[in-house]
């Protein structure tokens, strides 16, 4: 085992305040690889500061080489951690922090299995409770942008929907100078964000996946259903181009070896379905304070930081 680098800033030495500062929260290691990947290379890249808090260190996750195979529970959890650090050493990330500390709360499995009852796992937090542990994160990061799922978890995954929970509740919290005055000065996060696909890039993409499928070590194509927060193309306020973060993003998810195959254009889960590998990333501006970010009608932002004043 090699030592992993380090989470955060070390205690008493002052975070470094960039500029333009991002938290995304996600429920475990390779959601931000899959979701966000150039989007957060790009940010780094540009000297912004991003920052990923994720819930949990998906335990329950099931391996696909058959060689790591005899990996579960918290030896695949230390695995994966392992697996985010690299991923993130590929997108140049070098904030990235478990919800609360390692192992404070495990994956709750898919939706209706019996692991959903287990009381260390995230679907089975206090909301607020976990929520207090992001207030932190962003008093301290007083990050302008939030990125994470919308209420449904972008599939229905319950770490995903928890992971929503907690990260707009805590952007309510830290925002309330009556919350845990301990943690530090309030913070009032400018804009808000959903990971989105727009249906129509979804679908010209599945349509050319049924065309590549021969060409690929996948067998079949997943469907539309299966891919996270695909919405009508209105809904859209924001995408960010990251053709020159793809090759970044494509290893970035090849880092999560237990969990992601991936034969671009294309890559799969553990059910060995293809899905596109998505290298513009969309975004539904779901909160806005004052005049951040304000959109000519029909128009899609192509910044996440648009609208917002550097030295805030
Ligand atoms: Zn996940």
């Amino acid at each position: 085992m090699t030592e992993l680098p380090s989470p955060g800033p070390r205690p008493g030495e002052p975070p470094s305040r960039s500029a333009r500062r991002l938290l995304l929260v996600h429920a475990h290691p390779d959601d931000e690889s899959i979701n966000n990947g150039v989007t957060m290379a790009r940010y780094a890249a540009e000297g912004a500061q991003v920052t990923l808090v994720t819930c949990t260190l998906g335990e329950r996750g099931e391996v696909i080489p058959s060689e790591l195979g005899h990996l579960a529970g918290a030896a695949l959890g230390a695995h994966r951690r392992h697996e985010l650090a690299a991923a993130m050493g590929e997108l140049g990330v070098t904030d990235f922090r478990l919800l609360g500390g390692a192992g404070r709360y495990q994956d709750s499995g898919m939706m209706g299995l019996p692991d959903n009852d287990d009381p260390g796992c995230l679907w089975q937090a206090d909301v607020d409770q976990a929520a207090g542990y992001l207030v932190e994160t962003i008093r301290e990061v007083r990050p302008q942008v939030l990125v994470t799922y919308d209420d449904h978890g972008g599939y229905g995954h319950p770490d995903h929907i928890q992971a929503h929970r907690i990260a707009m509740r805590a952007a309510e919290l830290a925002a309330d100078p009556s919350v845990r005055p301990e943690l530090g000065a309030p913070w009032r996060i400018a804009k808000v964000y959903w990971n989105r696909v727009p249906r129509s890039v979804a679908e010209a993409a599945f349509a050319r996946l049924q065309e590549e499928l021969p060409g690929l070590p996948f067998d079949k194509s997943a469907d539309i259903d299966d891919v996270p927060g695909v919405v009508d193309d209105e809904r859209i306020t924001t995408e960010i181009d990251g053709t020159a973060h793809a090759f970044a993003k494509a290893a970035a998810m090849r880092a999560h070896v237990t969990q992601i195959e991936v034969a671009e254009p294309c890559f799969a889960l553990s059910n060995e379905l293809a899905q596109p590998l998505f290298t513009t990333e969309y975004y539904e501006l779901v909160h806005r304070e004052g005049a951040a970010g304000r959109q000519h009608a029909g128009e899609r932002e192509t910044d996440l930081f648009a609208g917002i004043e550097e030295a805030s």
